[in-house]
């Protein structure tokens, strides 16, 4: 049996943030790092644009802004972003103060999707160098913590301490192995929403600032904006009944003249929490998720705002004509009707929120932008971490976006981080 002091699942900003704090307090350390994928992919690969300032990508219940900033300057020594320079900035803010609207100053960096694979394979000889093993297309299973030991698809590991970073397609692995270890926890949030794509020249504000966070009333934010060479993708995912089911999502290349499609795109999200009768978030989104696919046929919906403001769905023979003068980047989505899928409440919420983003941005509701149909993210149930450094039990610990400790790829980072300082006791 192989047997390691530390052993880290999944390569993603959690992993790595993990990995090279380790391996610098206790070089000593025989520090094995797997990942199920055949490359190491994590979420930098998607976009990598990553927000240096409090709260962006840090759920409040886990960190305050002096925990956060002191994360962040440890994060920023690695990553060392060239921070993208913003104008016209005040302009915003006021007309958007004047709805109840915050817009919030982001230190931003992007490296696009290419720039994110350079990284990822610079940090994996940074890691080679430091002796930490990375070991991919092997799979952890599951957890003995009597014997300190996981199975994975290819053998059996002791590990002196583990951590679980699976990111946020890993939560119902985690949920299997908080009930394998007893943890208890409590039901999180989920964020259901929409993705809003349209060409540059009418929602300008990316020229100032890449990715523009707007908070909203209701708990709606914009969330993930891309441009440049932008385009809208979806993920392939799983109810806990094994129903496959897609979310949209969007990325775009590093800024490279002469490449650019003049398209942006970003999501509106609303956050959903449940409470009385006790239910769970999750299952909510997973039904909303097959409800699109069955009026999209197995495709998530697409339908431009000129029709949405009619009452109309959007068709395939009339989707391309006179004002729509744009073919979707996305171009596997079912043309339809949004409003048919979405809850009202929801839907009602967003559809404000874009209301006030049109007063703010003039232009963004043209008839010929496109929303999409379901951007879902979930996360994890809470776990009732036992200290401060995300320990579940024992000589395990979590992080990461799947374990519900942070939402992005720099707060991950910071959170593997936080984690490893709480391993090194078990060293
Ligand atoms: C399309 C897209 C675009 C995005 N764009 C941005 C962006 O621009 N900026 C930003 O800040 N955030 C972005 N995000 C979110 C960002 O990717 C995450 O916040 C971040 O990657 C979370 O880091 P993590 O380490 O928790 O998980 P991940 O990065 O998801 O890494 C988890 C890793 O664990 C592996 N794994 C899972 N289960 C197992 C198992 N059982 N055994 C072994 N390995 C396993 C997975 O293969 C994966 O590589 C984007 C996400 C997507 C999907």
């Amino acid at each position: 049996m192989d047997q390691y002091d530390v052993v880290i699942i999944g390569s993603g900003p959690a992993g790595m943030g993990a990995a090279f704090e380790l391996a610098e307090k206790v070089p000593q350390a025989a520090i094995l790092m797997i990942d199920k994928q055949r490359f190491s992919t994590g979420g930098m690969r998607n976009d990598c644009k990553m927000n240096f300032t409090y709260p962006i990508g840090f759920p409040l219940e886990y960190w305050s802004e002096a925990e956060a900033v002191e994360y962040l300057d440890k994060v920023s020594a690695f990553l060392s972003p060239t921070i993208l320079r913003k104008k016209n900035l005040q302009i915003y803010q006021e007309r958007a103060k004047r709805l109840d609207v915050s817009l919030i100053e982001v230190a931003q960096t992007h490296l696009g999707t290419d720039g994110g694979l350079e990284l990822i394979k610079k940090f994996q000889e940074e890691l080679a160098q430091r002796d930490v093993e990375l070991s991919l297309s092997e799979e952890m299973l599951a957890i003995d913590p009597e014997s300190r030991q996981i199975t994975t698809n290819r053998r059996t590991i002791a590990y002196r301490t583990l951590l679980i970073a699976p990111g946020r397609q890993g939560f119902r692995f985690l949920q299997e192995i908080m009930d394998t270890l007893s943890v208890g926890y409590v039901d999180n949030i989920v964020d259901i929403g929409i993705r809003v794509e349209t060409r540059i020249e009418r929602y300008p504000i990316v020229k100032d600032y890449y990715d523009p966070k707007f908070m909203f009333p209701e708990k709606v934010r914009t969330f993930c904006t891309n441009s440049g060479n932008a385009h809208v993708v979806q993920e392939k995912c799983e109810t806990s009944h094994g129903e496959v089911y897609y979310s949209v999502n969007g990325h775009a290349y590093s800024a490279q003249k002469g490449k650019e499609n003049g398209m942006t795109n970003f999501a509106v999200l609303k956050t959903v929490g449940l409470t009385e009768p006790l239910a769970s978030g999750q299952l909510f989104a997973e039904h909303l998720a097959l409800q699109a696919m069955l009026l999209g046929g197995g495709r998530p919906l697409m339908q431009r705002v000129g029709d949405f403001r009619l009452g109309k769905r959007s068709k395939a023979g009339d989707f391309n004509h006179d004002l729509y003068d744009f073919p979707p980047t996305l171009r596997t989505c079912c043309p339809g009707d949004i409003s048919l899928a979405m809850p009202a409440r929801i839907l009602r919420y967003i559809w404000k929120s874009l209301k006030n983003l049109d007063t703010i941005v003039p232009g963004v509701l043209h008839p010929s932008t496109i929303i999409y149909y379901p951007e879902i993210k979930l996360y994890a149930n809470k776990p009732q971490y036992a200290d401060n450094h995300f320990r579940v039990t024992d000589s395990i610990f979590f992080a990461g976006d799947g374990a519900g400790t942070s939402r992005g790829i720099t707060a991950a980072w910071a959170s593997g981080i936080r984690a490893s300082r709480g391993m090194v006791n078990y060293l």
